[in-house]
């Protein structure tokens, strides 16, 4: 690849497409950045978003993960977007005949803000929670999460990306890299156009392991359909991400609330045509198991729903890097990819531009699934 002012294309327009279009700017490289349809309208636009590393995994994945909040951090900061990402902290209580009492000491272990507040205390420490549906036992309240509006942050990148002379191709519909000799040299548009580049990124959210399986590179994936629901304006005055048993809950832009569950996320029927059936009755439980969690018994109203699949590799862990078997592509898909949507980008686009290996991503190759 040329060193100078490589020419790049991105297809996704993600978080993870639109992080990394705009660290590819910033690094100088030529973007085109093309997704199937509207900016963020995959998982991005229908995100919890509660930017975290909260409980146990391996010690790379915990490390990427703080990695990843410390840029949001700066991000927040550095932009002034306040009204997008927040850190307020998080509150998380466990299940009934469960404890988060070792997990609390585990997050200790690891430096990980954790403090342990009593039922009593709630009230008072954690302004918008109703005290009494706290579990018994109290419940984890880490004070350095927050969450992010990915909408806004999409676009705040992507105008860095137009500022900067990229181009952001909406409406492009299905894209593929084209490969040529085991080497990608561009991007063809579902209308046959083509974008010619020296290296391309696939950041397709839970469309990656489809779009690697046509060039006969394997990535497992779990990728279950998700649900989540937004509020009408409610004054509650919620500022922590609350995960809770049988709802999450956090704050969004203009006073709305998002909502969703595990629960709720298996009672969405997926129907042989790709259509997803929302049943009234989990909206509705939704709605009340928030309700319940909530201080004052607010009366929430439904505003939206986003329903589609949310990425997750087939065990777990991120999926980043050069795709093996074929040179100059590389690739993004993950589970929490709110928590690592700035650094991932960060790290992808310099390994393009640069060519040298971040150690810290080392064990997050895609090869690690077998090669071509
Ligand atoms: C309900 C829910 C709750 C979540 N909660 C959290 C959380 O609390 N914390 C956290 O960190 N993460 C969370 N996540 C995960 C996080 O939101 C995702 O990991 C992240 O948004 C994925 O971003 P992405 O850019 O990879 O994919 P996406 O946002 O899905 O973007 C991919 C884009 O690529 C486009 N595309 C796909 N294939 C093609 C193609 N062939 N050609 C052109 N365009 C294509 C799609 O149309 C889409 O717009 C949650 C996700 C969901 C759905």
């Amino acid at each position: 690849m040329s060193r100078s002012a490589p020419r790049v294309v991105v297809i996704g327009a993600g978080i993870l497409g639109a992080s990394t279009a705009a660290h590819l700017v910033r690094l100088g490289a030529h973007v085109d950045l093309v997704t199937e349809g509207a900016v963020a309208s995959g998982a991005s636009g229908r995100s919890l978003s509660w930017l975290n590393s909260a409980g146990a995994r391996t010690d790379a994945y915990h490390r990427l993960r703080t990695v990843g909040l410390d840029r949001w951090r700066t991000f927040a900061h550095r932009t002034g977007l306040d009204d997008r990402v927040r850190f307020d902290g998080g509150l998380t209580w466990a299940a009934p005949g469960e404890s988060h009492r070792a997990r609390h000491e585990h997050e200790l272990s690891i430096g990980y803000d954790s403090v342990w507040l009593e039922r009593n205390e709630i009230a008072a420490r954690v302004p918008g929670v109703d005290g009494s549906a706290v579990a018994a036992e109290g419940a984890v309240f880490n004070a350095g999460e927050g969450w992010a509006d990915l909408p806004l942050v999409v676009d705040a990148l992507l105008a860095e990306v137009v500022a900067a002379g990229g181009t952001v191709h909406e409406g492009a519909g299905r894209c593929v890299p084209v490969v040529s000799g085991g080497r990608v040299t561009g991007v063809r548009a579902a209308s046959g156009a083509e974008f010619p580049a020296d290296a391309v990124v696939l950041a397709a959210g839970a469309w990656v392991p489809r779009e690697l399986a046509a060039l006969g590179v394997a990535v497992p994936e779990q990728s279950p359909v998700a649900l989540l629901v937004r509020t009408a304006p409610v004054d509650v005055g919620l500022r922590v991400v609350l995960n809770t048993p049988r709802v999450a809950v956090r704050p969004a832009p203009g006073g709305t609330l998002v909502l969703d569950a595990g629960w709720s996320e298996r009672e969405v029927e997926v129907r042989g045509d790709g259509d997803h059936l929302v049943h009234d009755s989990t909206v509705a439980g939704l709605i009340a198991e928030a309700t319940r969690v909530l201080a004052g018994t607010p009366r929430l109203e439904v505003a939206g729903l986003g329903v589609g699949p949310k990425p997750i590799p087939g065990d777990g862990e991120p999926v980043v890097g050069a795709v093996p078997g074929v040179a100059g592509l590389h690739v993004l898909f993950t589970h929490s990819g709110a928590t690592l949507g700035l650094v991932l980008g960060e790290f992808t686009a310099r390994e393009v531009v640069t060519g040298a290996e971040n150690p810290l991503i080392a064990s997050f190759r895609p090869s690690r699934f077998g090669s071509r």
